[in-house]
């Protein structure tokens, strides 16, 4: 008879000979997932015998993650600024960094209208609609498949962002306060250099910043101006090496208070900038 305990073990054993990253937590979130047990409660029944059909079923899982599918795409689920958002190979995977992203946008967001270009699994104007008290939310994205991802986070979530289909700015009406973006920024060649787990199951439309990563920039700083308000904001999350570039472009554009923030690593995570309206009336 195997115990909970004897089924982790194995759990660790098997991703470890596979060279999963982060094996022992890995297998632990699937045990966890699984028998919908926190750690608490593992400690206390550790011992506690499980049947075969359930310890089929949890190296199961442990065998899909040794495939390199993310353990998110298993779990359909990940957690982003204390929510819980439905995930699926439609979409990119909430990321920890853009929890910056989100942070920032929180301090000016209060009573604003705000628009996320690019929006995938919704989490970004999700987390700020809930925890930012916006006036509104739209999310845009041109995935039909994210799309369904997002509309569902948005009832999981109890949120009232409005989700529209739309290459970038095609459909979209109307002007905003800010804008803020985590738009696809790995250059082309990058991508084969990713883990196996982002390469080859997640959304490449998600990843994919073109030639120098910096395509989707261009596009929503050149278009975007004209659906934001005067004095509004624009965020951007960016990839490490992309702060000077992208606050460039930004600057061209006429943008003001230009400043990059970093992530909790240390390195730049978020571009952000005053949009002033340049033309003044004739006198
Ligand atoms: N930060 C993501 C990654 O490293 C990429 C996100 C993006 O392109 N917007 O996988």
């Amino acid at each position: 008879m195997k115990t909970l305990e004897n089924a982790l073990q194995e759990g660790r054993k098997f991703l470890k000979e596979k060279q999963i990253a982060d094996s022992d937590i890995d297998a632990w979130y699937l045990l966890s997932f699984l028998f919908k047990m926190d750690r608490a409660r593992y400690l206390m029944h550790s011992s506690m015998p499980i049947s075969q059909v359930e310890y089929h079923e949890y190296m199961e899982l442990v065998k899909k993650r040794g495939n390199h599918i993310p353990l998110q795409h298993i779990t359909g689920e990940q957690e982003f600024m204390g929510l819980n958002f439905k995930v699926s190979k439609d979409v990119l995977i909430p990321r920890q960094d853009t929890e910056i992203l989100v942070q920032e946008v929180l301090k000016t967001a209060e009573g604003k209208n705000v628009l996320d270009m690019c929006t995938g699994s919704g989490c970004i104007i999700i987390s700020l609609d809930k925890l930012g008290n916006i006036k509104s939310g739209v999310g845009v994205d041109i995935s039909e498949a994210a799309l369904k991802i997002a509309n569902e986070n948005n009832t999981r979530l109890e949120t009232k962002v409005q989700f529209l289909q739309s290459n970038l700015f095609e459909q979209v009406r109307g002007k905003y306060d800010i804008i803020v973006s985590n738009p696809p920024y790995i250059p082309t060649s990058d991508i084969e250099t990713l883990m196996d787990e982002v390469k080859e199951h997640e959304p490449p439309i998600a990843l994919d910043g073109k030639e120098d990563g910096l395509y989707f920039y261009r596009c929503i700083l050149s278009e975007g101006t004209e659906y934001m308000n005067p004095g509004g904001f624009i965020f951007f999350e960016i990839g490490w090496d992309q702060g000077m570039a992208v606050s460039r472009l930004l600057k061209e554009k006429g943008f003001q208070d230009i400043r990059i923030i970093k992530d909790l690593a240390g390195l730049d995570r978020v571009v952000t900038g005053r949009y002033v309206n340049q033309e003044e009336p004739f006198t």
